[in-house]
C-alpha cells in the first residue's frame, strides 16, 4: 500500500515535470501566469521570444514591465485584476511592445487559475506572435482590392489610381507610382502617383539603353525594365528622388522596386515603389503579392483598352452607319424626287389634256360673247351669267396647277395620320383625263369604313400615280396586241369582251388598310415579276420608262410600315396590293368617289 501510494507520487511528481518542461520550452505560445497581485510567476521560452525579456527578467516582478499598445476598447490585459476575467476565457488583439521597443501583433487569451474548485488564485496568459496572419490578412485584403478594382467597369486612370491608393494604405508603403510607356516617343511617363510632389510629370525615363549615357542618373530604370528589380539604397541620386514629396524619407537608406507591367513579353510600364530600408524584409516576403498585383493591373490595363477601343470602334461604327444612313435618305429623297420629275415629265402630255378642257370651255364661251356683241345681243345678264363659267373653268386650272405643284414639291419627313382614299382621288386630278382620253373604265371599291395610316400624302399620291400610269402604259400595250387579235379571221371569245379597265379598291383587313389596283392589260412576264421593284429595270421603250416608279414605290411604302406586292398572269392582266398598318380602328366616312 506504502510502496503503491508512494509510486503514485513519484508518477504525479514525473507528470508535473514533463508538464513544466513542455509549458517552459514552447517557443509557439508565450505562457504567462500571475498571482492574483499581478506578480509573474511563470513566463516561458515562447514568452522570451515574443517580448524579447528573459525569464530571470520577468518571474517575481509585477507586470508593468511588459506593456501593450493600449487599445480604446479594453485596458493593458496584464495590468488589469479585474474579476470579469474570473469565469470565463478572454480572447484579444493587441500589439506587444518589445524590449527593444519593437512592436508586434499578438493574439491574447485570459484565464483565471483556479488554487481550489472556485478560488481565483491568478491569471494564465497565453500569447501568439499573429505577425504572418496578419500579413496574410494584409495581402488578402489587398489581392481582393485589386482585384475588385480590375473587373469594375472604371476607368484606366481610376482602376490605377485605386490599387496605387490600396498598395499604399494596406501595405503601409509612402511612395508609390506606375510609368506607363508612351509608344509616340518610346518614354515612360509617370501617369499615376502618390508620394510625388506636383513636378512628377517632369519625369521620364526611356526605353533604350542609349540614354544612360544622356541621363546617367535613370540608368537603372530601364536597365531592369523587364524584371522585378529591388534597388537596395540605391535611391541616391535616381531621378525620382527630387519629385519625391516627403523630404524626410532617407534618401540613402531607401530602396526603390521596380516591377515590370508585361503585355505577354512587352514592357507597358513599371510599377514603382520606395520604401525605406527597413522594410526590405518585410517586402521581400511581399515581392510574390506585389508581382501578382502587377500582373493585375497588365491585364486590367490591357483589358480596359481593349474595351475602350470596341467601345470606340462601336461608337464609330454607329456614327458610319448614321452617317451612311443620312446620306442614303438624301439619296432616297432626291430618287423619290427624281422619280417624281420623271412621271411629271411622262404625264406631261396627260395635263396637257387636262388644261385644254377648261381652256376649250373658256374659248368657246368668249367667242359665244362675241357672237352675241356682234348680234346686238349682249345684255348684262349673259355677261353675268358667261362670265361666271369662265372663272368656274379659270377655277379649275388653277386647281390642276396648285395640285402640280404640291405633288412636285419635297415632302416633309412627318408622317402624318390620313385616309389613303385622299391621295388615292387627288391621283385623278393629275392623270383623270388622260384615263379618260384612252378610253380606260375605271372602277373604284373603296370601303366606307376604313381606318387611317400613318404616312405622307404626296408620297402615297406618288405610289399611287406610279402604279396607275404602268397599269395605263400595260393596257396601251395590250390594247394593240387585242386589236390584232380582233382582226385576225377567228379570234378568241375573251378578245370580243375584252375591255380596257382598272379596278381600285381598299379596304381594311386584321388591323391592316388594303389598296388594291388591278388593270386588265397583257400581265406581267414570270421572268420579269421578281425584278420589277428593282431600281432602273424596265420594259418600256428609251424615252418611256425610267425602271424607278417600283422600286420607289416600294421604298415609300416600306417606309410606312407596309408592303407592296404584285399578282400577274400573262393575258390577263396585273393586280398591285399596298398593305398599310391601321392607325387607328375609328371608321373613316369615305371621303369621295371618282368616275368618268
Ligand atoms: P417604268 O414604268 O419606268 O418602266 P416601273 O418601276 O414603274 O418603271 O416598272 C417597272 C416595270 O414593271 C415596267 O417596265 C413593266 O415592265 C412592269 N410593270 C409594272 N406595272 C405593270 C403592269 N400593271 N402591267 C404590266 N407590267 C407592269
Amino acid at each position: 500500500m506504502t510502496t503503491s501510494k508512494h509510486l503514485q507520487n513519484e508518477n504525479q511528481t514525473n507528470t508535473t515535470e514533463l508538464l513544466d518542461n513542455i509549458l517552459n520550452s514552447s517557443t509557439e505560445y508565450g505562457i504567462i501566469a500571475t498571482d492574483l497581485n499581478d506578480k509573474i510567476v511563470f513566463w516561458n521560452a515562447g514568452a522570451e521570444i515574443i517580448y524579447g525579456y528573459t525569464k530571470d527578467e520577468m518571474v517575481d516582478k509585477q507586470t508593468p514591465q511588459i506593456l501593450h499598445v493600449t487599445n480604446p476598447h479594453s485596458n493593458d490585459i496584464l495590468l488589469h485584476n479585474d474579476t470579469n476575467y474570473n469565469s470565463r476565457i478572454t480572447d484579444y488583439e493587441m500589439k506587444a511592445i518589445r524590449k527593444d521597443g519593437t512592436i508586434l501583433p499578438v493574439s491574447v487569451t485570459v484565464t483565471p487559475r483556479f488554487a481550489s474548485p472556485g478560488i481565483i488564485c491568478g491569471f494564465l496568459i497565453i500569447v501568439k506572435d499573429i505577425t504572418n496572419l496578419k500579413v496574410e490578412e494584409k495581402y488578402r485584403d489587398i489581392l481582393i482590392e485589386v482585384a475588385h478594382l480590375v473587373n469594375s467597369p472604371i476607368s484606366i486612370n481610376e482602376m490605377c489610381n485605386g490599387i496605387i491608393s490600396a498598395i499604399s494604405t494596406i501595405l503601409e508603403i509612402p511612395v508609390v507610382f506606375i510609368c506607363l510607356l508612351d509608344k509616340r516617343n518610346n518614354n515612360f511617363y509617370v501617369e499615376h502617383q502618390i508620394g510625388l510632389n506636383s513636378e512628377y510629370k517632369k519625369h521620364h525615363c526611356s526605353y533604350t539603353y542609349d540614354d544612360k549615357f544622356v541621363y546617367g542618373n535613370v540608368f537603372d530604370c530601364f536597365l531592369t525594365y523587364s524584371q522585378f528589380t529591388i534597388n537596395y539604397g540605391k535611391l541616391t541620386g535616381h531621378a525620382i528622388c527630387e519629385f519625391i514629396q516627403d523630404v524626410d524619407l532617407p534618401e540613402s537608406d531607401s530602396s526603390i522596386i521596380h516591377i515590370p507591367l508585361l503585355a505577354d513579353i512587352a514592357l507597358m510600364g513599371i510599377l514603382h515603389i520606395v520604401i525605406p530600408s527597413s522594410r526590405k524584409n518585410l517586402l521581400l516576403t511581399e515581392t510574390q503579392v506585389l508581382s501578382i498585383i502587377a500582373n493585375e493591373i497588365s491585364a486590367g490595363i490591357q483589358r480596359k483598352r481593349l474595351e475602350e477601343e470596341i467601345k470606340q470602334y462601336a461608337y464609330d461604327l454607329e456614327r458610319l452607319v448614321q452617317e451612311r444612313t443620312d446620306q442614303l435618305r438624301v439619296k432616297d429623297a432626291q430618287l423619290v424626287q427624281s422619280g417624281k420629275l420623271a412621271t411629271l415629265g411622262e404625264m406631261a402630255t396627260g395635263i396637257a389634256h387636262e388644261i385644254n378642257q377648261p381652256l376649250g370651255g373658256i374659248s368657246l364661251i368668249v367667242q359665244g360673247l362675241q357672237r352675241a356683241k356682234n348680234f346686238g345681243k349682249l345684255n348684262d345678264d349673259i355677261l353675268d351669267e358667261k362670265l361666271k363659267s369662265v372663272i368656274e373653268q379659270i377655277d379649275r386650272i388653277n386647281k390642276i396647277i396648285t395640285h402640280l405643284r404640291t405633288f412636285a414639291r419635297q415632302p416633309k419627313e412627318a408622317h402624318q395620320e390620313i385616309s389613303v382614299s385622299v391621295p388615292l382621288l387627288d391621283v385623278f386630278k393629275l392623270i383623270g383625263q388622260q384615263l379618260k382620253n384612252k378610253n380606260i373604265t375605271i372602277e373604284t371599291f373603296i370601303s366606307e369604313e376604313i381606318p387611317t395610316v400613318l404616312a405622307d400624302h404626296n408620297k402615297l399620291e406618288q405610289v399611287f400615280l406610279n402604279i396607275l400610269s404602268n397599269a395605263r402604259d400595260a393596257l396601251d400595250d395590250f390594247e394593240k396586241k387585242v386589236r390584232r387579235y380582233r382582226e385576225a379571221s377567228n379570234p378568241p371569245e375573251w378578245v370580243k369582251s375584252w375591255q380596257k379597265k382598272i379596278v381600285i379598291s381598299s379596304y381594311e383587313k386584321d388591323k391592316y388598310v388594303y389598296v388594291e389596283i388591278e388593270d386588265t392589260g397583257g400581265g406581267i412576264k414570270k421572268e420579269h415579276i421578281n425584278k420589277i421593284f428593282e431600281p432602273f429595270f424596265t420594259t418600256k421603250e428609251v424615252g418611256k420608262g425610267t425602271g424607278l416608279g417600283l422600286s420607289i414605290s416600294y421604298g415609300i411604302i416600306k417606309e410606312f410600315g407596309g408592303t407592296i406586292s404584285v399578282e400577274s398572269e400573262e393575258m390577263l392582266g396585273s393586280r398591285f396590293t399596298i398593305r398599310l398598318p391601321s392607325h387607328d380602328t375609328s371608321p373613316n366616312p369615305v371621303l369621295g368617289r371618282y368616275e368618268h
